[in-house]
């Protein structure tokens, strides 16, 4: 299906999108943070100014620039928004733009893209959110349609959506054999049980929901049954081009207050920067932000010209990740106890970046993808090995 807009240049598009946030004030992202919830016109007022069309425009991998714009705009102003659009873009949006077929599907496309409809995903389940072939949602053939049953945890942005994308087993087929299914939130059966207190992205809600006997239309089943872990690490590739570029803005951001406050505070009558630890703390994090930020762009490039980046993606979370981590840490440890307190931003950066360490692939599960490459054979390596080991005798 197509996303009907004008093609934006990504400068257009980060303009607008600029435009689009320049409304949302610090008072009200600090009301949403209070609250724990993001009010769903937010996204709705996004969507007003053609945020979502403009990323779907260009298509589903040309148009990738865009969720890093998105990403990136959206974060510097706080990161439960940019989660929430970031799955309101490239999950809900990103499932019925590819595998929506119907006039349901056109009709509910057409909502998503102008914020009537608001859209979540729901993977993650009580027993456990890695192990996708242990889900126990399922659903159920009948003449009418569907038949789901399950529970669904740990689902972001749940209180503003009126959607979930739910992954679930089909009733008698294979424990991998999952499939995508499109749940309104107001149907009949479905029961949002409340709200987790989370550590860090605290404006984007985090909640339970349970499908108890819901009966959805055939519609309701996103593209064809048994290819629901196929379809959904490719949406999440898109999720975890995001998620990359949601960190490297907090570092970016911490990297250019800590070196300003590292200017100004003395210490033993000269400024922290003055301090070679400091300095070099500093720009060995400049460093490596630049380097990580080379790695984004080079996948998106990837991307852009349709080559596969699930893998590389997958690899840049996992080191990302880390390196917000380290670097938000170190940053409000130059701040000394300001940097501990709620008058600085310090504080919730390192707070916020922590999820990504969890969510959308942890790293223990990035780091297997990762090295399930190591098992392939490397035809030029394998030779220069058996030359090595022929010549392995004593001289
Ligand atoms: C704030 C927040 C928002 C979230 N939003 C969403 C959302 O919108 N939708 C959604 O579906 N889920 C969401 N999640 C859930 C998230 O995706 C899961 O927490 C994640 O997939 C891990 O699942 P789990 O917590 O059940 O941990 P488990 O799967 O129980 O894993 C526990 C630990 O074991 C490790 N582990 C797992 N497998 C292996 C392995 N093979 N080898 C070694 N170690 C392993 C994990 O990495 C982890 O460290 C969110 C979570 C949080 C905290």
């Amino acid at each position: 299906m197509t996303a009907t807009a004008g093609i934006d240049s990504e400068l257009d598009y980060r303009r607008r999108l600029r435009d689009a946030l320049s409304g949302i004030t610090p008072a009200a992202v600090a009301e949403w943070e209070r609250v724990g919830h993001l009010p769903r016109r937010v996204l709705a007022d996004l969507a007003a100014a053609d945020v979502f069309r403009g990323r779907w425009a260009p298509g589903a991998q040309v148009g990738i620039p865009m969720v890093v714009a998105m990403a990136e705009e959206s974060a510097e102003i706080c990161s439960g928004l940019a989660l929430a659009a970031m799955g309101h873009s490239e999950i809900f949006i990103g499932g019925l733009h590819w595998l929506g077929t119907t006039e349901w599907h056109r009709t509910l496309l057409d909502d998503a893209l102008a914020g009537r409809a608001i859209g979540c995903f729901g993977s993650t389940e009580p027993q456990g959110g890695s192990d996708l072939a242990g889900i126990r949602t399922t659903a159920t053939r009948t003449p009418e349609g569907w038949h789901l049953r399950g529970r669904k945890r740990y689902v972001s942005n749940l209180g503003a959506a009126t959607h979930v994308v739910a992954v679930a087993r089909v009733e008698g087929s294979q424990a991998r054999d999952l499939a995508l299914f499109v749940v309104p939130l107001d149907h009949a059966g479905v029961r949002v049980h409340g709200f987790f207190e989370a550590t860090g992205v605290r404006a984007c809600d985090v909640g339970e929901v349970s499908f108890d006997e819901v009966l959805l239309p055939p519609e309701a089943l996103l593209g064809t049954e048994g290819m629901g872990l196929a379809y959904a690490s490719r949406l999440l590739q898109f999720e975890r081009l995001s998620i990359c570029a949601q960190l490297l803005t907090a570092v970016r951001q911490s990297i250019g207050l800590t070196a300003a406050h590292a200017r100004r505070r003395l210490v033993g009558g000269v400024p922290l920067l003055d301090k070679q630890v400091v300095r070099h703390r500093l720009a060995t994090a400049t460093a490596r932000l630049g380097v990580a930020d080379a790695a984004l762009r080079d996948v998106v490039a990837r991307g852009t010209a349709k080559l596969p980046f699930a893998h590389q993606v997958a690899a840049l979370k996992l080191v990302v990740g880390e390196l917000a981590s380290e670097v938000t840490d170190g940053c409000l440890q130059l701040f000394g106890a300001r940097g501990y307190t709620g008058n600085f931003p310090l504080e919730r950066w390192w707070r916020d970046v922590r999820l990504a360490r969890i969510g959308g692939g942890a790293d223990e599960v990035l780091t297997e993808a990762v090295a399930s490459r190591l098992r392939l054979p490397d035809a030029r390596f394998d030779a220069a090995l058996d030359r090595y080991e022929a010549a392995d005798i004593a001289r």
